[in-house]
């Protein structure tokens, strides 16, 4: 007895879909972030995968630190960024005459 039978198959393919899954979705935030892809490489390296979610976590994202601050949206009060043409939340246009006023479009 013994060898490789069906259970030890489905174990693998799922271990193998949960381990590609989480590279995808690492890779995915880390584009958001502002990090390079490739960091989702030591996803695979136990300990070290949880030392760089820390890191990750506590470190200032360089796709937020470009972001600038946000400004609230005149029509539906919500936090949008400072550079969004158009809110997120209601779809309306928005609209600066100068730095820092945010007036309804036209
Ligand atoms: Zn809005």
């Amino acid at each position: 007895m013994g060898g490789v039978g069906l259970p030890e198959l489905i174990v693998l393919l799922v271990v193998i879909v949960v381990v590609v899954a989480s590279i995808w979705l690492s890779v995915k935030i880390l584009k958001k972030a502002g990090y390079s892809p490739w960091w989702a490489v030591t996803m695979l390296v136990p300990l070290v995968n949880i030392i760089f979610v820390y890191v990750f976590a506590f470190s200032k994202w360089p796709a937020l630190a470009s972001a600038g601050s946000a400004i609230t949206c005149p029509y539906c009060s919500a936090s949008i960024p400072a550079q969004a043409l158009k809110c997120q939340h209601c779809g309306e246009w928005i609209t600066r005459q100068n730095a820092g006023e945010i007036t309804p479009a036209g």
